[in-house]
């Protein structure tokens, strides 16, 4: 019997072998292609420990999926797909009283947005791409969006995680407990938590690696060993999330600079004032929406967002970002009801969109370099840096993101004409690779990391290390063999 045949004898949920299916889920939104055996739909708990002893038998690897809308290739696999999105979708309760949700993997945040504004609450993290990803995706890759400024990454509102390891055994993480074997995994660790906390990246939102530093202070939170773990260590059954009120006043202003570099080096004054998000849009990202009315050539915008209780505050802050921008900075559209609010933001979440229309005929971006943060001190003297390396190569790029957080999307453009195979060119792949380690190189130095957001997946898999040190990396490499012996889940990715 194959392992069609045998899954399909107990599976509630579906399951395809067909080539048309493989072909779909051998992409994600990366530049990676892996074919599956079998792509898994399941509907409980029961089918993805059925999932999980079917591929430890058959010796094949299990990677799960949300909306597949990962930019490093993490919900790639040769083996088993779990899609989470068809069957296991549902909003379990909400309790408005504990200000708690809990989903199961599969919901897409967009929906649970909806069903959360009904009530007057929120989830804060917003990816970009919050219509289409799921929960489980956003947990696993520790997402975020541009008011993590205000708010922090998906981390900050986890509260409880109900999951099965790769051996089908049910688990449970939340404050302060969790089932026994977990705690056993996590117990060598709580000797040396300081000192391995020490290396951590000097920064507000890191997504490389595993949060150890994010489990023990300043309260025993085990469920956060599963923020950026990117289906790694367990698969989610469900995950319960802390809410928020909805803020009642917003003020969004878009502040025009003459270049990048104009707008890194304010940035630092602007945060003064106190925002909710401060975000980068460079004119080769914009919409022609925004660019007619706002913005020169080579010129770029922050949006600047604020949120507060009283109406009253609105003319105050309005002085205040004047003053911080100047004079550098001009104020050169604000809103502050929602509609408008929400129309302006459209330009800045559709910046990814714009950058790869930039990818026309020959020409293509590459990712690996895109979600870099460094702390705000270091800021203006990174992009700097980076700019200067750009010119070195002599590289179009595009650039926008999270300048808040010190946290930039930046990707390099380079042009393939002379490759009819797709692939680059040998001396396009040196310079890629030359600008790679020279702005990784960098950010060791200011002790950032290479990824606050997107995760590293298979492209930066191979960087983590330099990120921490071997004695980190130790760690990294024990817990997943204490969760994960035989490496069915997602290998390839966090530790090799
Ligand atoms: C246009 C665009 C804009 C984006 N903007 C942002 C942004 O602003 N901020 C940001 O942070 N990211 C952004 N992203 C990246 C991406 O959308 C987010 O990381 C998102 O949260 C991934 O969700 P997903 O459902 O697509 O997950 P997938 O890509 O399907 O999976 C992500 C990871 O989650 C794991 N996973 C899924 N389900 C489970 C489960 N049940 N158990 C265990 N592991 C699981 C997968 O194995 C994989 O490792 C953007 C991407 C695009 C394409």
């Amino acid at each position: 019997m194959d392992v069609y045949d045998e899954l399909k004898l107990s599976y509630s949920g579906d399951i395809s072998n067909e080539s048309w299916i493989r072909d779909y889920y051998s992409v994600d939104s990366s530049y990676h292609q892996i074919y599956p055996e079998l792509v898994c739909f399941p509907k409980d708990k029961t089918d993805i420990v059925t999932s999980l002893n079917c591929a430890s038998k058959n010796a094949l690897s299990v990677a799960c999926r949300g909306a597949g809308t990962s930019l490093l290739g993490q919900s790639l696999s040769n083996g088993l797909i779990l899609d989470f999105t068809k069957y296991m979708n549902k909003i379990l309760d909400l309790d408005i009283q504990s200000g708690t949700v809990t989903v199961q993997p599969g919901v897409v945040k967009g929906i649970l947005d909806k069903e959360l504004k009904k009530q007057n609450k929120f989830l804060p993290p917003d990816p970009a791409s919050s219509n289409y990803c799921t929960i489980g995706g956003m947990v696993s890759n520790n997402s975020s969006g541009p008011h993590g400024l205000g708010y922090g990454s998906v981390l900050k509102y986890l509260d409880r995680v109900d999951f099965i390891y790769s051996n089908g055994e049910e688990g449970f993480a939340e404050n302060g407990v969790c089932d026994s074997r977990l705690k056993k995994i996590l117990s060598p660790i709580i000797s040396i938590q300081d000192k391995l906390a020490s290396y951590y990246p000097d920064v507000s939102k890191n997504s490389c690696g595993y949060r150890l530093d994010s489990v023990f202070a300043p309260e025993f939170k085990p469920q956060n060993i599963f923020a950026a773990s990117e289906g790694t260590l367990s698969i989610f059954d469900s995950l319960r999330l802390k809410i928020l009120d909805l803020p009642i006043f917003r003020s969004l202003f878009l502040v025009y600079f003459s270049d990048v570099l104009s707008a890194c080096l304010y940035t630092k004054k602007i945060l003064s004032t106190v925002p909710v998000a401060v975000e980068l849009l460079d004119y080769s990202v914009m919409d022609s929406s925004i660019k007619l009315n706002t913005v020169n050539e080579n010129g770029c915008l922050l949006f600047i967002e604020y949120f507060y209780q009283f109406r009253d505050k609105i003319s105050d802050t309005h002085d205040l970002l004047k003053r911080s921008i100047y004079p550098g900075g001009k104020i050169v559209e604000h809103a502050h009801d929602i509609v408008s609010i929400n129309k302006l933001w459209h330009s800045r979440k559709n910046a990814l969109n714009m950058a790869i229309k930039n990818t026309v005929g020959n020409r293509r971006q590459f990712t690996i370099i895109e979600d870099t943060a460094v702390s705000i001190d270091h800021l203006h003297e990174y992009v700097v840096y980076l700019l200067s390396l750009y010119n070195k190569y002599d590289l179009q790029y595009v650039i926008y993101g999270h300048v808040g957080n010190g946290n930039l999307h930046t990707r390099p453009i380079l042009d393939n004409h002379n490759n009819s195979e797709g692939d680059l060119h040998s001396k396009q792949a040196r310079i890629l690779q030359k600008m790679t380690y020279e702005t990784f190189r960098k950010v060791f130095e200011y002790r950032g990391t290479i990824t606050a957001e997107h995760g590293d997946g298979i492209t930066r898999t191979p960087f983590i290390k330099n990120v921490y040190n071997n004695f980190v990396y130790s760690y990294f490499s024990s817990l997943k063999k204490s969760f994960d012996p035989l490496n069915l889940l997602n290998p390839g990715k966090k530790v090799p």
